[in-house]
């Protein structure tokens, strides 16, 4: 923005027309991102009356919706990004899909973050699912006020080596690590007396990126009589739809482990 004010001063009509702009922009900088695109619609006598200014607007708004939802706002006075907790059991749960950006507040400590846990608790508390920030889930917060759950504790350690899991280590993935939404509810890889760090769905390709040894195990699991039927499950995997394959890696040994769920 302040490069197209500068570039723009040589025009005094577009300069206040960028002057107008930025007035909006910093009135919608603090709106909730769902009613952005309103405010947009109702500012017509900006965007369609006036030459080039209907697609700044639009960028305006794609930027502040961007930045916002980094929580990286300080062109409009905002703060520094806040890095996502680490979660040793879920080391990326927006790249699983379990946390995403969003300006929604959370119903445990009441702010806006910036990022929201998509699922939905076990536990007595309806009305959770896209209400609780990550921040809440790492340290317990949302566990103790709701009793929430992430992941049933009988289902971690039900598939891999089944060697023993401390029980701290099933408080820690089940009260303080994000969940993931499988059709079937869901279990939890352990491996060398650990649980495992959660990857996220594959897809074929992803199993192909992944290696044989856990096509190998995939092939195991899913115990097809005939090549063909193999290959044809295999290639039907797209990590969204049908047959789930929930891949995890031991964080002692490293060695990949998966299971199946289906609708
Ligand atoms: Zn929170
Ligand atoms: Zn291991």
């Amino acid at each position: 923005m302040a490069n197209r004010t500068t570039g723009s001063a040589c025009n005094p009509r577009l300069s206040s027309t960028f002057q107008k702009l930025e007035a909006v922009v910093r009135i919608v900088a603090r709106q909730p991102l769902r009613t952005i695109g309103q405010s947009y619609d109702s500012r017509k006598s900006i965007s369609s009356c006036q030459t080039g200014i209907y697609k700044e607007w639009r960028l305006v708004v794609r930027i502040v919706v961007r930045q916002r939802a980094c929580r990286s706002i300080k062109l409009f006075g905002g703060t520094r990004p806040m890095p996502l907790p680490q979660f040793a059991y879920h080391p990326d749960p927006v790249k699983t899909g379990s946390v995403e950006p969003s300006d929604i507040r959370c119903k445990c400590c009441g702010q806006s973050r910036g990022f929201i846990y998509t699922g939905q608790p076990y536990g007595p508390h309806d009305g959770l699912r896209r209400a609780l920030c990550p921040w809440c889930i790492a340290d317990g917060s949302a566990h103790q006020k709701f009793d929430a759950m992430f992941t049933p504790t009988r289902n971690i350690g039900d598939h891999g080596d089944r060697k023993p899991v401390p029980q701290s280590v099933i408080e820690e993935v089940a009260h303080r690590t994000p969940g993931f939404a499988g059709w079937q509810e869901e279990s939890w890889v352990a491996h060398c007396g650990d649980a495992a760090e959660f990857l996220g769905p594959a897809s074929y390709a992803d199993v192909m990126g992944y290696g044989e040894p856990l096509a190998h195990k995939l092939k195991k699991q899913a115990g097809f009589r005939t090549e063909s039927e193999w290959q044809e499950f295999l290639t039907s995997l797209d990590g969204k739809n049908g047959c789930m394959v929930w891949v995890f890696r031991c964080r002692k040994c490293g060695e990949l482990d998966c299971y199946m769920d289906f609708p």
